[in-house]
């Protein structure tokens, strides 16, 4: 060892490069030497375009100016997702980020809600929550800061080239030392004794040694999956889709603020609108459609024209049984894969660097304890997101073969215990750790047609018409204040300076 913990990144995708900036900008370089390598031969996977709002909290650790951030990634903002057809045929709703409600008594808006929707007197929930309305009136502004205010009761995220992101990152990673070795890597060295990995060797023959290895090789998991055996988690079996096939088309007029998942009869088709370019794609099971029919099915249902052929990648749902191993920590697809439906992939390389800067061995030793915690934490994530996935699947008319398969599958028991207990009195118990919150499953509950059979009883001491007009002061409140809301294009190329 030079005095400084070596640390090897594999992969130069979205996780990479994440990694790699993070390890510039928070890594003191007298104690930590930071190389990435990849294969511009190989190249990425080239899709995921949709985040949450905890990228912007990454974007701000590195201290990145969030209007160049924007312009260099094509950026649009994203208020949620609306779901169409999810539920029922014709149906739509959209799952927020932000709050629904104010405070409108003691009890939490949402069970007042229910109280009011059980009597018959509340407008649809989504009525009442300011993102949503300013969604779907397809204009933006920023939060304003003001707790007291419904305009402040929101979070955004965006809508980016991922590609571009990590050009982006690797820009500003290496400007800041982080040093970029180019190949492919044809073999992986472990050491005789522990087993860990002590060497990858490149094409060219050079051998790269080094402490700690970061896997972020893609869906191939070159060090954890392929040289350390670590097998996956199949998830499969609740989150049937397995392909998917995606196009770029022409930019449209319709600039939506958030994303939009059509349920189709194998799956569902994403459509994300960027500055340059609409992303879609059509996430499929491949048992229930053809590669042909499903590029067929996305094409027809374009709203702009297709800017080059379909592209078909398969993957399987699940994560590996560790992410960490001896002394490989996976990132991104090398360490598991969620289908995009709620955008978590880039938000799970988030957590994953968050949770390796927290740990970071300071000694090629490594403390046991050291993996131990962040295979827990990050156990958690992925459960809790694979949850929150099957919810939307099973809450379904089963209008189609794969529907009629989800919709009568059995349940993890954390998953039956959680509608279970919403079905009864609306409640949502919050996690400690990990997504999804609250307000979150209350809009996909309630959007797909589980709504609760009975609201809190501290709901119940509000009189009736005091509830009914705080209800309809509320709603007035959002749409004036949706008001001094701009149209999403305008907003954004006036906040975007134009590339250099
Ligand atoms: P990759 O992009 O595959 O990068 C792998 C890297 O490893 C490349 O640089 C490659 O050159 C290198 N490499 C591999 N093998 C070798 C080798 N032998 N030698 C040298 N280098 C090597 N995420 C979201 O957050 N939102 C979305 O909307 C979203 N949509 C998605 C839709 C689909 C259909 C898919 C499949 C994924 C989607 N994702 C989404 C996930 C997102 O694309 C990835 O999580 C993200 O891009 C990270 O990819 P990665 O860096 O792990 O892998």
């Amino acid at each position: 060892m030079s005095g400084r913990l070596d640390i090897v990144i594999v992969g130069g995708g979205t996780a990479g490069w994440m990694c790699a900036a993070a390890c510039a900008a928070k890594l003191d370089p007298r104690r930590y030497r930071v190389r990435l390598l990849e294969s511009e031969e190989i190249g990425t996977v080239g899709v995921g375009e949709a985040t949450l709002p905890q990228m912007k909290d990454f974007n701000d650790f590195l201290g990145l100016d969030e209007r160049e951030f924007m312009a260099a990634t094509q950026a649009s903002f994203k208020l949620g997702i609306e779901f169409v057809n999810w539920g029922r045929q014709g149906d739509r709703y959209i799952h927020p980020f932000g709050t629904f409600g104010r405070p409108v008594g003691e009890a939490d808006f949402f069970s007042y809600w229910a109280r009011a929707n059980i009597a018959g007197t509340a407008a649809p929930l989504f009525d009442y929550c300011f993102p949503i309305v300013m969604a779907k009136a397809d204009r933006f502004m920023l939060p304003n800061g003001n707790p007291d205010d419904v305009r402040n009761a929101f979070s955004y995220a965006y809508h980016l080239d991922a590609f571009l992101y990590a050009r982006f990152l690797r820009r500003w990673a290496e400007a800041r030392g982080i040093e970029r070795v180019e190949g492919r890597i044809v073999d992986v060295e472990r050491d005789g004794e522990d087993g860990r990995i002590a060497a990858v060797t490149m094409a060219s023959g050079a051998r790269v040694a080094g402490d700690l290895f970061i896997d972020c090789s893609g869906f191939r998991s070159l060090l954890l999956g392929q040289t350390l055996d670590v097998g996956l988690e199949d998830w499969s079996h609740w989150l049937p889709c397995d392909s998917a096939v995606a196009v770029p088309s022409a930019r449209s007029d319709a600039f939506t603020p958030y994303t939009r998942a059509t349920r189709r009869s194998a799956g569902w088709q994403w459509r994300i609108p960027l500055q340059h370019r609409t992303g879609n794609g059509y996430v499929y099971a491949s048992r229930h459609i053809s590669d042909d029919a499903a590029a067929a099915a996305l094409l027809a249902n374009l709203d702009g024209e297709a800017l080059a052929d379909p592209r078909v990648l398969r993957f399987k749902a699940g994560k590996r049984h560790q992410g960490w191993s001896h002394n490989c920590i996976a990132m991104g697809l090398a360490g598991g894969f969620l289908e995009p439906l709620e955008s978590t992939s880039i938000y799970l390389v988030q957590v994953a660097i968050m949770h390796m800067l927290t740990l970071l061995p300071a000694e090629p030793a490594i403390d046991p304890a050291l993996p131990a915690e962040f295979n827990r934490v990050l156990d958690i994530e992925y459960d809790r997101i694979r949850d929150f996935l099957i919810l939307h699947y099973v809450a379904n008319a089963a209008d189609a073969p794969l529907w009629e398969q989800v919709t009568s599958m059995k349940l993890p028991d954390t998953l039956r215990d959680r509608i279970d207990r919403f079905r009864h009195r609306g409640h949502v118990p919050a996690y400690r750790d990990g997504l999804f919150g609250p307000t979150s499953w209350q809009a996909v509950f309630v959007g797909q047609g589980i709504v609760p059979q009975a609201a809190d009883r501290l709901a119940d001491i509000l009189p009736d018409a005091v509830l009914a007009e705080r209800l309809d002061a509320l709603s007035a409140t959002i749409a004036y204040g949706v008001q001094s809301a701009r149209d999403h294009a305008a907003f954004v190329s006036d906040y975007c300076p134009a590339p250099a």
